[in-house]
Parts: structure tokens; sequence; C-alpha cells
């Protein structure tokens, strides 16, 4: 020990806090871990875990729909929100209680109480305990972003809240076009909401493949969710039980509910980063280098509040590659290239590499394969839904830049197709892997036309 409470502190006991405290108590440092709310993290309490299981209870409307072409007949069909928020809550409280228990079993101290920073390697905790610590690790994560300065943001809601409402409103406005916006439009329609999207841009999912959004767009416009592009709220007012919705075109609707899916802000308020020479980015992030280190001695940040990129497999590896350099002796940084992601839209999402945009800023020729089809189990259930598939292969060397999904599965395929893009496969070996028949991934190894402009 160092003459230090802890030889490490970490705010946060979310993705990359817990992480990194389980790491370096395993390898015989004296942690703690502060966490203000619910130990877990965003991720585990109120975002991927609860977001997932809601998104599996917004399918079975299709799916019940669909069964029908099969041969079922699906009558007296009901849901009931109370029920499906009861059971997620049982399950949040479940993993809760084992991120807990793992926190614990490998020999952190677990501070259920709001720390910040007082001064190098002291925090003061919410009760006014002080400690030190040798290393301090800021793992707060975001918290979502609302617009303020609209008149009635007050009436809103954000993913926060839209996990617990007391009843579901019959209409709900969305107000954004990012990851949060389109996969909560797609839960709330398939819930049986009317749903509407409101995004200031010129096309959802800023960002993606330019092919991917015109697909989801479409698609989510087939099952009936409003997509107002390249427009804003101007106001919100009280109406009845819900809300009067005004757009910069002056056009106004009613709905129960309105929801900000608008970004998230990384949690620094208050945090008295200052008191020890913590830098922010100019978008108010810590500012951190190749190992997280921030800009005083001995203070570490990982995940969300460093706003590199916002997903909680990075706050997971970005915690692990901060324990195992400061105290495994080891020289570890992460590779922030190539990181595979999706969007549990509903079509879902997955994605890896360049966008076909990406690829030809810096010149360089590409060559584009894609495909545009009808699922196989839509031929039977009738459903007007199709798939598409991309992938971006540099013309000159073969290999492949990117691979862009939009159906189902494509978060699952992104993972795998992940690995196959970071070992640099070429379109060649893609062509080489036999197929697996029969599949909708199958697609992926047996595009043999390049994509003709105009086609
Ligand atoms: P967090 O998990 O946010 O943890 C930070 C913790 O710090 C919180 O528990 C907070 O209470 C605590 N804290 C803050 N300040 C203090 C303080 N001063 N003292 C004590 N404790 C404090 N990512 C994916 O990869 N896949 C998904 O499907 C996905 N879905 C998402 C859905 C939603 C609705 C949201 C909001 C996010 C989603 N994300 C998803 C993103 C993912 O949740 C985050 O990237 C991840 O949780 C970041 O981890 P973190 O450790 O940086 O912060
Ligand atoms: P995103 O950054 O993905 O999207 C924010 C959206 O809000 C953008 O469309 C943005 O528009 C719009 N916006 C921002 N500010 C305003 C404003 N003032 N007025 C109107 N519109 C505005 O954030 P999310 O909140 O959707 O999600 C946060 C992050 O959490 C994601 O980026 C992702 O990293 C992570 N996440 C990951 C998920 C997953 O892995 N499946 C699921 C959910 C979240 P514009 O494009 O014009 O800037």
């Amino acid at each position: 020990m160092t003459g230090f409470d802890y030889d490490l502190f970490v705010i946060g006991a979310g993705s990359g806090g817990v992480r990194a405290a389980r790491i370096a108590a395993r390898y015989g440092a004296k942690v703690a871990v502060a966490e203000e709310y619910r130990v877990g993290g965003t991720c585990v309490i109120r975002g991927c875990v609860p977001k997932k299981l809601f998104v599996y209870a917004s399918k079975f409307a299709e799916e019940f729909e669909d069964a029908v072409g099969f041969g079922w007949t699906s009558e007296k069909i009901s849901f009931d929100w109370q029920t499906l928020v009861a059971n997620k809550d049982r399950e949040i409280d479940r993993l809760n209680k084992a991120y807990v228990r793992n926190l614990e079993g490998a020999g952190a101290e677990l501070i259920l109480e709001r720390a910040t920073i007082a001064g190098p390697n002291t925090l003061v905790l919410a009760s006014g305990r002080r400690v030190t610590a040798k290393n301090i690790l800021v793992a707060t994560g975001a918290t979502p972003f609302v617009p303020r300065h609209l008149p009635g943001h007050e009436l809103s809601i954000t993913s926060n809240e839209a996990f617990h409402l007391e009843r579901l409103p019959a209409r709900i406005c969305i107000v954004g076009g990012g990851y949060i916006a389109v996969e909560f439009a797609g839960i709330f329609s398939g819930l049986g909401v009317e749903t509407v999207l409101i995004y200031r841009g010129e096309q959802i999912l800023r960002g993606f493949d330019d092919d991917l959004r015109n697909h989801l767009a479409g698609e989510m416009a087939k099952k009936g969710i409003e997509i107002r592009t390249k427009t804003d709220v101007t106001r919100i007012d009280r109406s009845g039980d819900g809300v009067r919705v005004t757009l910069e075109d002056g056009a106004a609707f009613g709905a129960g509910q309105i929801m900000f899916a608008t970004g998230r802000i990384p949690n620094v308020v208050g945090l008295g980063l200052e008191n020890a020479g913590v830098e922010l980015t100019p978008h108010y992030a810590v500012k951190v280098d190749a190992y997280s280190r921030t800009t005083a001695p001995d203070i570490y940040a990982v995940g969300d509040v460093t706003n590199r990129v916002n997903l909680t497999p990075v706050a997971i590896r970005e915690g692990h590659a901060f324990a195992d350099t400061v105290f495994g002796g080891k020289d570890v940084k992460v590779d922030h290239r190539l990181i595979p992601t999706a969007v549990f839209s509903q079509p879902e999402i997955g994605t890896v590499g360049l966008t076909e945009t990406e690829a030809r800023k810096d010149g360089r020729a590409i060559d584009i394969y894609k495909t545009s089809f009808k699922p196989m189990k839509h031929t039977l259930s009738g459903r007007d839904e199709r798939m598409l598939m991309k992938l971006v292969v540099d013309a000159e060397t073969d290999v492949v830049l990117g691979c862009h999904i939009c159906g189902p599965d494509a978060g699952e395929m992104a993972q795998l197709l992940g690995i196959a893009v970071r070992l640099g496969a070429k379109k060649s070996d893609f062509d080489a892997t036999m197929a697996v028949h029969p599949t909708a991934a199958e697609e992926l190894v047996t595009l043999r036309e390049k994509w003709q402009p105009g086609r």
C-alpha cells in the first residue's frame, strides 16, 4: 500500500467502472467503487438490457401475424404493458444483484453514494466522508440530453422514463434520428402505439451507410411509423392527458407522450474535476490519451464520460485495458477502429467498417456489392419486408472495407463479420467461403456482381 486509503477509487459502477474494478482487484489492488444510483450502470439498468427485452416484446405482434401464413391461427392475442415492465424489472434486479456479487466477490468495496473529486488523490462522498486513493478512475457515464431552451421541454420524457411508464400512450412523438430514437420507435410501434419520429436532418441514422439509412426508413414507414425529416420541435404544450407538439413549419399535433432521444452528455457536472486539473474536450467530455489517462496525474477515465465510442463493449474494453496497464504491468491500448455495431431497430441493422461515403472520401477506387431480397420467412408470411446487404470493397486490394446489413439478425452477423473485416479479409475470401444454406447470411458469400450505379 501507498499511504492512501485505496490503490484505486472508481467513480461509477457501470460497464467500464465495474470491469476496471474487478480486474484491478484481481491484480491485488485495494479497490473501492462508488455508485450513486444502481450498480450495473446505464447498460444494465436503463440501456441495452431492458431495451433489448422491450425489442423482443414488441416483435411478437408481427410474429403472431406472420404465423398465420404458416397455418397457425392467432386469435385473442393481447398485450399487458404492466406485466412486461414488472418482468423486465425483475430481470434487472437479478442482474443488479449479480453485479454487486461479482464486485464484492472480486474483493472490491462497494460504496453506494455519490463521489466527487476534492483534489489530487482525494475524494469526498455524499455523506461527507473523505477518502484518498493512489489512482482515481472516472467512469460516470452519460445522461440524456434534452434541449432545455424549448418551451415545454419539461413535459417530455427520455429513455430513462420510457422504461417505467405507468401506461402506454396511444400516440408518441419521438425526437431524434439516432440509435435510441429508431430503436424506441420500433418498440412503441410494435407495442401498438402510433409513432411519429421527428428528425432535424435529411435522413435518420446520420453516419451510417446511406443505403442502410434509406432502406431502414422505408421499412419503418411500411410498419406505420411516421418519419418526418428536416424539421424540429419548436414548442410543447400540455393538452389534456398528453401534449401538443408544434414543429418548425407551424404544423402541430397531439400525442400522449413526447420523448427526446437527442443524444447524451457526459456526466461531468459537479464532479470536481477542476479540483484536480482534469481537462475537458470542447464537447464537455473528459479528455484522455490512448491509455485513458486524463490531464491530471493518477486520474483516468473510461466509457461514455470520455465520449469516444459510446458502446458498452467499448467501455468494458477501456476499463479492462486501464486495469491491465496500471495494475497488471502490461501495456494495453484499446483499438477503436473497426468496431462492429448493431441498431436494434425493426428491421435490425448490423454494420462494421467503412460506409460507402467514407470509403470514397480519399479518392480510393471502390467496388460495391449489394442485394436486397425478401427473407425466406416472408414468402409464406406474406409480409412486405426486404433485407439489404452491402459490401464495400477496395477495388485495388480486394480488401472488404465495410459490411452493412439491414434485416433479421443483422446484429448477430455483424459480430462475426467484425472478425473477418478485422483480419483484413478480401472479397475473394468471402467468395471462397462455402455458404450456409438456407440462411440470409449466405448472400454475403454469394454476391458476385459489382453494383453498377443507376442499375
Ligand atoms: P454507465 O454504464 O452509464 O455507468 C456510469 C455509472 O456511474 C452510472 O451507474 C451512474 O449512476 C454512476 N455515476 C455517475 N456519476 C457518479 C458519481 N459522481 N458518483 C457515483 N456514481 C456516479 N450500448 C451497446 O453497446 N449496446 C446497446 O444495445 C445499447 N443500448 C443502449 C440503450 C439505451 C437506452 C442507452 C441509454 C444506452 C445504450 N447503450 C448501448 C450505451 C451503453 O449503455 C453505454 O455506452 C454504457 O453503459 C457506458 O458505460 P459506462 O461505464 O461508461 O457508463
Ligand atoms: P445519437 O448520438 O445516436 O443520436 C442523437 C440524435 O439526436 C441525432 O439524430 C441528432 O441529430 C439528434 N439531435 C441532437 N441534438 C439535437 C437537438 N438539439 N435537436 C434535435 N435533434 C437533436 O444519440 P442517442 O441518444 O440515440 O444514443 C446515445 C448513444 O448511446 C448512441 O450514440 C450510441 O453510442 C449509444 N447507444 C447504442 C445502442 C446500440 O448499440 N444499439 C442503442 C442506444 C444507444 P444529428 O444527427 O443531426 O446530429
